[in-house]
C-alpha cells in the first residue's frame, strides 16, 4: 500500500480487514508501513504489548482483532490442503485456496495459563529461563491435540514443575494474539510440601510465595528502571506480569481475596 491513513481512511483498499462497526463507524484494519503516515504527521510505532493497557476496551479489542488478523493473513498463504496460493475473502474473516477453493479461516491457539495456590495464603510463580532475574508470572503452555483444556493444566503443571495439582477451575479468557493465541486462565491447588521439579528447557526458578509478598511485589508497581538500577550481586525484587495480561488479573484477583 502506498496511500496514507488518511487517504485510505474515506474507502476499504482490497486488502482491508473489516473489524467490526460501532456507532455507525466502520473499523478496518490493514497493514501499515511509513507510506501511512500523511505529511507532518509525527509518527510513533508502538506494539499491542505496550500500547494494551493504555486503551479503553474497545479500542483494546480491535487492536486485539487486527494484530491476530493480520498475523493469520501472514501465514496463511498457500492452502494447507495443497500449497495452492490463497486469497482473502469474508473482508478478511477467510482464505480461499485459488485452485481447489478449499476455504480457510483465521486460526487461534488456545493456551491456558494457571494460578497453583494451596488453597490458602500461598500461591507459585514460575521465572521463565528467559527472563530476567525477578521477573515471575503464573505458569502457561500450549493445549495439545486433541487434549482437554483440564488435562492440558495438570500436565503443563506437572512437566514444568513437576506438582500435582487438584480442584482445576476456570477463571476468564484473553485473547493474546502473539501471535495468535487465546489464554484461558485456570486455578488450581498444590500442596507446597512436594518437591519442585523444574523442567530447566522452560522454567529456571519457582518458588512459594505469600499473599502478603504478592501484594508487596504489586504495590511497587512497573517500575523496572530502578530494578536496573540495582548492584550485580543484589537480589532483585519480584516482579509480576504487566498490566494489560490476564496474568495480571489473575494474580490481582488472589491477592485480594482472602
Ligand atoms: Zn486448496
Amino acid at each position: 500500500m502506498d496511500a496514507t491513513g488518511a487517504e485510505v481512511a474515506g474507502f476499504p483498499p482490497p486488502d482491508a480487514l473489516l473489524l467490526g462497526e460501532s456507532d455507525g463507524i466502520a473499523y478496518w484494519a490493514v497493514r501499515g508501513g511509513a507510506a501511512q503516515a500523511a505529511a507532518g504527521d509525527e509518527v510513533r510505532w508502538l506494539t499491542l504489548f505496550s500500547v494494551g493497557a493504555e486503551l479503553d476496551e474497545r479500542d483494546a479489542a480491535l487492536l486485539a482483532a487486527a494484530v491476530a488478523l493480520l498475523n493469520w493473513h501472514g501465514r496463511a498463504l498457500f492452502c494447507a490442503r495443497d500449497g495452492s496460493s490463497t486469497r482473502l475473502a469474508n473482508a478478511g474473516w477467510a482464505r480461499i485456496c485459488e485452485v481447489h477453493r478449499h476455504e480457510e479461516y483465521p486460526r487461534t491457539d488456545p493456551a491456558v495459563i494457571c494460578l497453583v495456590h494451596d488453597g490458602a495464603d500461598r500461591m507459585l510463580l514460575g521465572r521463565h529461563w528467559a527472563w530476567p532475574a525477578g521477573r515471575f508470572s503464573v505458569l502457561a503452555g500450549f493445549v495439545e491435540a486433541g487434549e482437554s483444556l483440564e488435562a492440558c493444566v495438570a500436565r503443563e503443571i506437572g512437566e514444568e514443575v513437576g506438582l500435582d495439582v487438584t480442584d482445576i477451575r476456570y477463571l476468564g479468557s484473553q485473547g493474546w494474539p502473539f501471535p495468535r493465541s487465546l489464554m484461558l486462565g485456570f486455578h488450581a491447588v498444590a500442596d507446597p510440601a512436594q518437591p519442585l521439579r523444574l523442567d530447566e528447557t522452560e522454567i529456571s526458578e519457582a518458588l512459594w510465595i505469600t499473599r502478603d509478598e504478592v501484594r508487596q511485589a504489586l504495590a511497587r508497581g512497573d517500575d523496572w528502571a530502578t530494578v536496573d538500577d540495582l548492584p550485580a550481586d543484589a537480589t532483585p525484587p519480584i516482579r509480576l506480569p504487566g498490566r494489560m495480561s490476564i496474568a495480571r488479573a489473575m494474580i490481582e484477583s488472589w491477592s485480594a481475596a482472602g
